[in-house]
């Protein structure tokens, strides 16, 4: 069986499509030698296009100074322009209604300033009990600062007993029941502990068939799965560049803002002269007039020395496309849950279906969990522990191979030798 699964990891590698990409990044080492990662749920590995395309911000901040910002081949004042074409095409929008701009946590809170919009009757958020933590305090602290409290405010959506995973059926119906006073639904698109991808063209619309605003996190989902932003009618989403995008540590969040808000100037939203019409942008006057666009929601002038990597990252996925990405992601992840089926004491929490979830597992260990962590970092797989004992596991398309998969495997399985 170990020979099979050996030679199909290698025949898969052979016939990859996307096997010249791995030499785009670098691959850090452990020991000496390549290490396994498998985090880029986490942290994305770094483009080798993503130095050298910083490097010409730094020139022209030498050579030019202040004149970088409308002089040199991509003058700053327009750089947030180059990622409208990429990003709209991962998210599934229009490009007036991307834009890159801050870190995920401040985009969300500009994003609920805009669209949760309480009145008594209907002031209530709908999202997950087990939301990544950031996600739990933004709300929160949005809910106090209109006067609510977050303990009736805060409707959350748990599993059933003795269940990992929320059932679509079971999200409709909660949206049903609370339709009435429910101003917001907010879930991340892609669940990070579970790896669950939600229903969300289903869950969306139904939501806003029921006059509900829907606001995502899609930290998890951006470049990891396909998305529709536009046509799911989603108010706004919000997404971190560093996961599966690549960009680097903190690198520049995207946010989604659907058309139809864009020019509706009583949407209340917290202003700044990056948002100004550009035309009056240095006129320094008063009165603001949003960009009508996504746009109109940026605050500042862009951080370009931090963009310049997520430039260099959104290259390569515009030239291979979402749709390539997603079908080897299916296919590795297959190929993972095969092989991880052959342990009789790992249990995989995340959804069988391929639709889904994206390119993780998430592994429940029945036994000696940190201890076969411990052993797979000295073999130099690079992975994800989660208390109390899940390993999540991250093959990434754009560089990891079958062949590394098959190696984690009997990695895995020579700990159970011992
Ligand atoms: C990674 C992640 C974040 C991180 O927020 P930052 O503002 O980028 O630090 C937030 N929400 C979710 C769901 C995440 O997975």
């Amino acid at each position: 069986m170990q020979e099979d699964f050996k030679k199909e990891a290698l025949a898969n590698d052979q016939n990859d499509p996307l096997k010249d990409q791995r030499q785009n990044f670098h691959i850090p080492f452990v020991n000496g030698k390549e290490s396994i990662y498998f985090c880029g749920n986490s942290l994305g590995l770094q483009p080798k296009s993503a130095r050298p395309e910083t490097e010409k911000v730094f020139s022209n901040w030498q050579k030019l100074a202040v004149e970088g910002h409308f002089e040199g081949k991509d003058p700053w004042i327009d750089y947030h322009k180059r990622f409208k074409k990429p990003l709209a095409a991962i998210v599934g929008a229009k490009e007036s209604e991307v834009v890159a701009m801050n870190n995920l946590t401040v985009n969300l809170h500009l994003g609920l300033v805009s669209f949760y919009r309480p009145s008594d009757k209907k002031h209530k958020i709908m999202m997950e009990g087990h939301a990544f933590p950031s996600d739990q305090y933004a709300v929160e602290s949005q809910v106090s600062f209109h006067g609510y409290n977050p303990d009736n405010a805060i409707i959350e959506l748990m599993p059933s007993k003795n269940e990992e995973l929320l059932k679509t059926e079971d999200i409709l119906q909660k949206l049903s029941d609370h339709a009435d006073e429910t101003a917001l639904l907010l879930l991340g698109g892609l669940q990070y502990y579970t790896g669950q991808l939600f229903e969300l063209e289903k869950i969306c619309l139904f939501a806003k068939e029921k006059g509900i605003r829907v606001g995502l996190d899609l930290a998890h989902a951006a470049g990891n799965v396909p998305l529709q932003l536009h046509n799911w009618d989603i108010d706004f989403a919000v997404w971190c560049s560093y996961k599966y995008l690549n960009s680097g540590p903190g690198a520049v969040s995207g946010m989604f803002i659907h058309e139809k808000h864009h020019k509706d100037l009583t949407i209340p939203r917290f202003a700044g002269w990056w948002g100004h019409d550009e035309q009056e942008r240095f006129l320094m006057k008063k009165g603001f007039s949003p960009i009508k666009s996504a746009d109109g929601w940026q605050l500042s002038n862009g951080s370009i020395l931090n963009m310049a990597s997520h430039f260099a990252s959104l290259q390569i996925f515009d030239a291979v496309g979402m749709a390539a990405i997603r079908k080897k992601s299916m296919a590795m992840t297959a190929y993972l849950e095969k092989l991880m089926k052959t342990f009789d004491f790992i249990k995989i929490i995340t959804p069988k279906d391929p639709h889904q979830r994206g390119s993780q597992l998430s592994l429940y260990f029945e036994k000696n969990g940190k201890e076969i962590f411990r052993h797979i970092q000295d073999q130099g797989v690079i992975a994800d522990w989660r208390e109390p004992n899940v390993i999540r596991i991250a093959p990434a398309p754009l560089y990891n191979t079958f062949e590394e998969i098959f190696n984690f495997y009997y990695i895995i399985k020579s700990y159970n030798a011992k």
